[in-house]
């Protein structure tokens, strides 16, 4: 298999423009980040980010035509927030007008067991994310008040949520049962949901196309490694394993978080170091993982300091590479079981595209899995897909970016337009 020159490839998006653009919205909890999409190229036309709201002073940033404008503002509200963002675009440019946002697109962490796919907003939706907020309680009452002040400022396009979870809602059942009790597991929603479906789900797909090929004659590997990790194993487009469960936190090692860690570690802590839950939460969520092994998250930084004069820190730095590591390695051979045979095997986000050592080191001695690297291949930089495994080997090793916003954008075009997805 080979990646076909772009003249080749089909691209089953190459009339979505006729649709116009769309506004993309991530509100978090303190922040809001806005990208308008051309649903076509995928390029942001624009871009910006509100962050801070709700304290003394905001930072506030607005890319446009090669520009970018910095400020700082006083921003109450997510309302506020939005209202500013839309000055920034009449003040500064693109004209939304003239851009012809044809829909806003709403990312949403958790849909739960209740959304299998992008959905029209109306009142139900709202109250339906705002009532799984117990299951993502920091994300999901800032993204339905997003949706929210989005709807009023903006209520004459129509507006899609996409959820984060709903990739994974085709998991198979054994897949994401946890071994609890029933009664106990029904009554509270606790099962896997996974997490950066988005992202699985576009990586799969780009795959598919830059090779020419159908998704469903593919089984993938997907190594999403931003700050925030997963791993998905997907036999033909359908997903039968990811690494994230009933929240960010299980799987990977990630820049802060834990991973997988025993519970009984939260038992141990409460009983004999005197921590409250929400201790731990913060604990595992925000000062473990890369950070807490080696003081830093940023992989430039943790590398920079495994290569320093410092023998204290660098011995610390090559020991969360080498746990970050030695965990995506089991993932590797546990989907590798889970799917029998693999055909690509896809690294992306921030460490994934960018860091060339971490894919070498990950994948050295899995040769007998069918896996490697070829140096001069892995060393290359590139902004598109590309192969890195060398020729011999049975399973393509890809880099691919992922492009959460853009395929935002298509799934809004899909769902405003009744378009097949
Ligand atoms: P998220 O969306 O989860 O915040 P990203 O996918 O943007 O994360 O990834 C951010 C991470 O990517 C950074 O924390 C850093 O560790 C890593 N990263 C970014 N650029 C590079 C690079 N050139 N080399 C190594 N790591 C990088």
């Amino acid at each position: 298999m080979s990646i076909l020159p772009e003249s080749e490839r089909p691209n089953p998006y190459s009339a979505y423009g006729a649709h116009g653009s769309v506004l993309v919205l991530n509100s978090g909890s303190s922040s809001l980040k806005y990208q308008l999409v051309n649903p076509v190229g995928g390029e942001a036309i624009a871009s910006g980010v509100v962050e801070r709201i709700g304290e003394s002073s905001s930072p506030v940033k607005h890319s446009y035509g090669g520009n970018t404008t910095r400020r700082e503002e006083t921003v109450a509200d997510h309302g506020e927030a939005l209202r500013l963002a839309l000055g920034l675009f009449a003040e500064l440019g693109p004209d939304l007008e003239r851009a012809s946002v044809h829909a806003v697109g709403h990312r949403v962490v958790h849909g739960g067991s209740v959304f299998s796919a992008p959905v029209l907003v109306d009142d139900d939706v709202v109250r339906k994310i705002r009532d799984l907020s117990p299951l993502a309680p920091l994300h999901n009452p800032a993204n339905a008040t997003g949706i929210e002040v989005a709807r009023e400022l903006m209520g004459d396009v129509p507006h899609v949520a996409v959820f984060d979870t709903a990739f994974f809602q085709a998991l198979p059942e054994h897949a994401y049962t946890y071994a609890l009790d029933r009664a106990v597991a029904e009554e509270h929603g606790v099962r896997r949901y996974g997490f950066h479906g988005t992202s699985h789900q576009y990586v799969v797909g780009k795959v598919a196309r830059v090779l020419g090929r159908r998704v469903q004659d593919l089984n993938q590997i997907v190594l999403h490694l931003g700050n925030g990790a997963s791993a998905s194993a997907v036999a033909g487009g359908v997903p039968v394993e990811t690494s994230m469960g009933l929240t960010p936190l299980e799987g990977l090692v990630m820049g802060t978080r834990t991973g997988d860690i025993d519970p009984a570690v939260v038992f141990h802590l409460s009983r004999n170091a005197g921590m409250s839950i929400d201790e731990i939460d913060d604990l595992f969520n925000k000062r473990s993982g890369v950070k807490g092994l080696a003081g830093e998250n940023d992989f430039r930084e943790v590398r920079r300091l495994a290569e320093g004069e410092d023998p204290e820190a660098a011995k610390a730095a090559r020991l969360a590479l080498d746990v970050y590591e030695h965990r995506l390695r089991k993932y590797i051979g546990a989907y590798h079981a889970v799917l029998g045979r693999v055909d690509v095997l896809a690294f992306t986000a921030g460490v994934g595209e960018n860091d060339a050592a971490v894919r070498a080191e990950v994948l050295d001695g899995l040769e007998p899995l069918g896996l490697s690297v070829d140096p001069d291949r892995n060393a290359g930089r590139s902004d598109e897909p590309r192969i890195i495994s060398p020729s011999w080997t049975s399973t393509l090793v890809m880099v691919v970016p992922t492009n959460e916003e853009l395929a935002i954008a298509r799934q809004c075009i899909e769902v405003v337009d009744g378009l097949p997805a």
